[in-house]
């Protein structure tokens, strides 16, 4: 929201006067004088007028967690367990999925309640890798790695998936880089290469990596370089 919207809603103050006690240097958001009204502030930010606070700053929650099988990449569902039901009690209930995965597929899962944040990990037009182990039914035929890199046509949406990286690590298992996450994205592509998907394990969304430390079910808050390595 404009710091000046923040400051009108506060207590009826016009948007004129409040970009006049911006512009005199009595706002400051997270500890800082901000002259603009036109400043995008987020709901995590402090804003005070003087000495009152004008906005509490809500805090931001960012974690990682290491996807099971079986677990649908939802926040309630009433026939499968959901990824929501791993995270400790006591967050706050705003958390949403940045990046879903498969029921089937396991891996990297990363939930915050920073939507600017997210958009930022998961948009197609940031173009952020993710990195997937991939294993499949039949042996990768030897056009496949070419395909990936041309780009797969999707009927249903009428695209051209951007290029993607194919890794062969085994006949029948591959390392893929994709930069977008369109709905069954490498399963997908692989059925349009003649293939099919049996395993799908995402081990990394730009530069944060899935900790081995992580058993399958496991938590942990996002390390601070790890937050900022998204922006
Ligand atoms: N592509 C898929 O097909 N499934 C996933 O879970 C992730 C990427």
């Amino acid at each position: 929201m404009k710091l000046s919207r923040i400051l009108s809603n506060r207590d009826g103050t016009s948007r004129q006067s409040a970009n006049r006690l911006i512009a005199a240097g009595r706002v400051r958001v997270n500890g800082r004088v901000c002259r603009h009204g036109a400043q995008d502030v987020d709901r995590f930010a402090t804003v005070h007028l003087d000495d009152t606070e004008v906005q509490t700053g809500a805090t931001a929650h960012y974690l990682m967690l290491h996807k099971p099988a079986g677990y649908l990449s939802a926040t309630v569902d009433a026939v499968h367990p959901t990824v929501l039901e791993l995270v400790p009690p006591g967050l706050p209930p705003d958390l949403h999925i940045a990046g879903r995965l498969d029921r089937a597929s396991t891996g990297l899962l990363i939930l915050t309640n920073d939507g600017a944040w997210s958009r930022q990990l998961t948009e197609p037009r940031v173009k952020l890798p993710k990195v997937y182990r991939v294993t499949t039914a039949y042996p990768i035929g030897p056009d496949t790695a070419d395909r990936f890199a041309e780009g797969i046509w999707f009927e249903f949406e009428q695209l051209r998936t951007s290029p993607a990286l194919l890794e062969p690590l085994a006949p029948c298992e591959a390392r893929v880089t994709i930069y977008e996450g369109r709905y069954h994205q490498i399963k997908r592509m692989f059925h349009a290469c003649g293939n099919r998907v049996t395993g799908l394990h995402r081990e990394r969304m730009g530069r944060i990596q899935l900790d081995h430390n992580l058993m399958p079910g496991g938590v942990r808050p996002l390390s601070d370089a790890e937050i900022a390595s998204v922006h």
